[in-house]
């Protein structure tokens, strides 16, 4: 699908932490951006957006839309021939009420932005956010995949309400999107599913998982060792390009996991030793056993989640995001570094 770069385009969630990347990138290189949030006079959670506006040649246009608003999306759609539909919440732990917090945004978010697309007559391309959580539920999954390594063919079809809440979430709001691209051939669907996203924020005041994740390794939180977990990692900075490319491709088709390389939380605290020596990172395993026992009490993860992913490996094959939109990925040991610069510059974590 052809995308004429002069037209506005839609970013919805625009002030998040990943969106926030994307809008910059847009607005670098001229585009006019339709940028939706809660609320557009919350100067803390838009202010860094305006600031970036200011020093590029692409404009930028704030509406106010909720996810569960019918209707919201219609206005800030006009004339947008692409939309990126990115606004989700991405909370993990401690959840008391996945239909609210978690389901319901994800799902009829994303329904209700298909819906705007259904009657704006512009619209020729939608690039959705979901993850690699609409891929697999746990890591113990990878046992039943062909060398235990997952790929755009899968889906996840082991997480639900209890069980993995924000992983179902995005399943089921991806699985919406695929249906309703169906049947008709003026839009298409393109989707990024990035793993778990690190690296600087250009937002001060977003709910993502991603932030806590470092600080609590950097912060001696879990300095008396930490659960063999592994993650597939990826820059915020190559998300952001990764949506651009999916964007403004014309040949860019299907599900794209976006995901550098995967990592141990010792194998990233092992990283950060190497530049940061003086902070109290873990340099042992917790055993499962003790993960499991007091996990819920001290993070909020579930039993359930600790027997399904602690010890278990967990990979990605990324060759098709680079085939299909020439993607390449900064090196995990900058992307740490990154972030934990930010973490300091910002105060998040003092400097020793
Ligand atoms: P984030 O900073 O918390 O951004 C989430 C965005 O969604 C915020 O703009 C938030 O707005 C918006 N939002 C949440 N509920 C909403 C509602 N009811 N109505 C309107 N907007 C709503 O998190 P993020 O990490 O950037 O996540 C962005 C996207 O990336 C999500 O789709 C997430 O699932 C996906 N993703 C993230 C990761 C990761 O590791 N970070 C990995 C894979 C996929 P407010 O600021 O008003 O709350």
């Amino acid at each position: 699908m052809n995308i004429d770069s002069s037209k506005p385009v839609l970013v919805t969630g625009a002030n998040g932490y990943v969106a926030s990347w994307l809008v910059k990138q847009l607005l670098e290189a001229g585009h006019t951006v339709h940028a939706t949030v809660r609320n557009p006079d919350d100067d803390s959670k838009v202010g860094h957006l305006r600031r970036i506006a200011e020093q590029a040649s692409g404009e930028l246009k704030f509406f106010k839309a909720d996810l569960l608003d019918d209707g919201a999306f219609d206005a800030p759609m006009q004339d947008c021939e692409l939309v990126f539909h990115t606004a989700s919440p991405f909370v993990q732990w401690n959840i008391t009420d996945p239909q609210a917090q978690l389901i319901q945004p994800a799902k009829r978010g994303t329904l209700n932005v298909l819906e705007s697309v259904e009657r704006v007559a512009t619209v020729k391309r939608v690039v959705l956010t979901t993850s690699v959580a609409a891929i697999y539920g746990d890591a113990c999954d990878a046992q039943k995949v062909a060398g235990g390594v997952f790929t755009e063919a899968h889906w996840n079809t082991t997480s639900n309400e209890e069980h993995q809440a924000y992983s179902y979430s995005k399943t089921v709001a991806e699985r919406v999107a695929w249906e309703a691209v169906e049947g008709q051939n003026r839009w298409d669907l393109v989707c990024i599913n990035p793993s778990l996203v690190m690296g600087p924020s250009l937002a001060t005041n977003s709910q993502s998982t991603s932030l806590s994740t470092i600080k609590e390794l950097v912060d001696g939180t879990q300095r008396t060792g930490v659960p063999k977990l592994e993650f597939g990692i990826v820059d915020v900075r190559d998300v952001a390009n990764a949506h651009y490319l999916a964007g403004f491709t014309s040949s860019a088709s299907g599900r794209h996991i976006c995901s550098a390389q995967s990592i141990t939380l010792l194998g990233m605290a092992k990283l950060l030793r190497q530049k940061y020596p003086q902070y109290p990172l873990p340099r042992t395993l917790a055993p499962k056993s003790v993960v499991w026992a007091i996990g819920p009490w001290i993070s909020g993860v579930t039993r359930s989640f600790v027997k399904n992913n602690v010890g278990y490996p967990l990979k990605f094959d990324n060759s098709y995001i680079k085939h299909d939109l020439g993607m390449e990925f900064r090196p995990l040991a900058e992307t740490l570094h990154d972030h934990m610069e930010q973490l300091l510059a910002d105060g998040i974590i003092k400097r020793r």
